[in-house]
């Protein structure tokens, strides 16, 4: 048997999970999300905080409840437990929180009883804290792990949703566009930044072997299918934390933090061998394709568009001899 608190808790985390498998816009999935963890948290408090762009400060995205209605109640990373939450990493529950050494009063806040805090994840990197605070309820070590469920569900989507809404994720394929990978890896010299070589970064450009072909052959729908299965295939190639970036047209790069260039060329190969495996069903048809792969590591100094730039002279030197191959920049 249940326990009386559990069944409901469960149905909402249920509700919960099918629902944002709908790819809401960033608002309604917002809503979404307060909603559902007050209810599951059961607690008048919930709340979304996203960091902004500039990743330092968290900006409330989203609210339930009354609790200081229209502020804006905005922390530095690293600042008060949602601050030190999204720092760390890691979840907090804790009992009477404003006596906690990290606790920043705001003004016209009750006394609260018990606070509940986890970061949102997606792509390992922590983007958001979700939280929960009752100015009546007790939550214990249950309830935080409970909050970490529900964050494990609505984090990637999330975070796609938010992506998706600035626009920096190609609708296709929902692999990052230009944009988006200048948001996650800006240029250091159009950035005003010293390129610096704190951690290795390898990438790996790839083309779409004679997919003009496809397309005159199957038509533009079958090709843009051919697209989203060969990203697909990329994407499993790779580790979270990794990103595949549409460059344009059938060109996609692959970025790999703290990859060297030797990891990097056996990724790219078992990408190129997978690809060339696939059968690739669409509407009754097989199709296969194959892809040509350049590999570049970053060099000391060098800056993000040189090291894609060599990745490309790669790409090319790949096609030119012969293509359905993986060629390994010069350095
Ligand atoms: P290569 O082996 O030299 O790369 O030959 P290719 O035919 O792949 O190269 P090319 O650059 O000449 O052709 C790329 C084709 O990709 C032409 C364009 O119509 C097609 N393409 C670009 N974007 C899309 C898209 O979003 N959907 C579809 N279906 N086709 C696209
Ligand atoms: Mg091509
Ligand atoms: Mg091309």
């Amino acid at each position: 048997m249940l326990g009386a608190r559990v069944k409901p808790r469960l149905q909402a985390l249920t509700e919960l999970a099918n629902v944002v498998q709908g790819r809401l816009p960033i608002d309604e999935l917002l809503e979404c999300v307060v909603q559902h963890t007050a209810e599951v948290m059961q607690v008048e408090h919930a709340s979304v905080r996203l960091l902004d762009p500039s990743r330092r400060y968290l900006v409330a995205a989203r609210r339930t409840g009354t609790l200081m209605a229209g502020q804006a109640v905005e922390f530095k990373r690293g600042e008060g437990l949602l601050g030190w939450i999204v720092e760390h990493g890691e979840g907090l529950c804790i009992v009477d929180p404003a006596s906690d050494p990290r606790y920043v009063s705001r003004p016209g806040t009750p006394r609260l009883e018990s606070f509940a805090g986890t970061p949102l994840f997606a792509a390992s990197r922590a983007f958001g804290v979700l939280s929960a605070i009752s100015e009546k309820r007790r939550m214990d070590e249950e309830d935080l792990m409970y909050m970490q469920l529900i964050a494990a569900i609505c984090g990637p989507q999330l975070e796609i949703a938010r992506l998706s809404h600035l626009t920096q994720v190609d609708p296709l394929t929902g692999s990052l566009n230009r944009r988006g990978f200048d948001r996650v890896y800006p240029d250091e010299i159009a950035d005003g930044e010293t390129p610096t070589m704190a951690d290795p970064l390898t990438v790996i450009e790839v083309d779409i072997d004679h997919f003009k072909r496809v397309n005159d052959a199957h038509g533009h729908a079958v090709g843009d299918e051919v697209l989203r299965q060969v990203v697909r295939i990329l994407g499993r190639a790779i580790r979270a934390g990794d990103e595949v970036v549409r460059l344009g047209g059938e060109e996609f790069l692959l970025v790999l933090p703290d990859v060297r260039l030797d990891r990097a060329l056996a990724v790219a190969e078992r990408a190129r061998h997978e690809v060339e495996q696939s059968e690739i069903r669409v509407g009754g048809e097989s199709i296969r394709v194959t892809i040509s792969l350049g590999v570049a590591e970053r060099q000391l100094g060098e800056r993000r568009d040189e090291l894609v730039a060599r990745a490309d002279e790669a790409l090319y030197a790949a096609k030119a001899a012969g293509r359905n191959r993986v060629v390994a920049a010069r350095s």
